[in-house]
């Protein structure tokens, strides 16, 4: 499998309206507009920084995996995001090496990316999502 690059930081946020007050207005960073991902229960935005972004993620339901993250673990930097050039090849290598992966198949995450997610357990406590897009 071969990574790119850090495609994006996942940061779980209460209020997306609140967080762009620092990433755009003070940090000055583009704002692209939001997206929500029913699926997902969550809604996000992105900010492109140089040749990565940053991501806030806000929940749309109480029971909803941010919401549940942000209960248990308040806001922060929730999930590392690495562009891969074949997604389908990545995983079916991970699951071959013995990585526990969250998404036995790509499903489709914001921006029209493909996604899918490692298991925390199998990568050192930190979130993994792979992701394959055009651009
Ligand atoms: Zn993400």
């Amino acid at each position: 499998m071969k990574v790119l690059k850090i495609d994006h930081l996942g940061i779980a946020v209460n209020s997306i309206e609140e967080a762009k007050k620092l990433f755009h207005h003070i940090l000055g960073l583009e704002f692209e507009g939001t997206e929500t991902v029913q699926e997902q229960k969550v809604t996000t935005a992105f900010f492109p920084v140089g040749d990565s972004e940053v991501e806030l993620l806000e929940s749309t339901a109480p029971d909803g995996p941010i919401a549940r993250y942000l209960e248990k673990r308040g806001e922060g930097i929730q999930h590392i995001a690495f562009r891969v050039e074949n997604l389908e090849e990545a995983l079916a290598e991970l699951k071959e090496k013995g990585i526990r992966l969250i998404d036995e198949k790509p499903r489709k995450g914001a921006g029209g990316a493909k996604i899918a997610f490692l298991h925390p357990k199998s990568t050192h406590g930190v979130l993994i999502e792979l992701s394959e897009r055009e651009d």
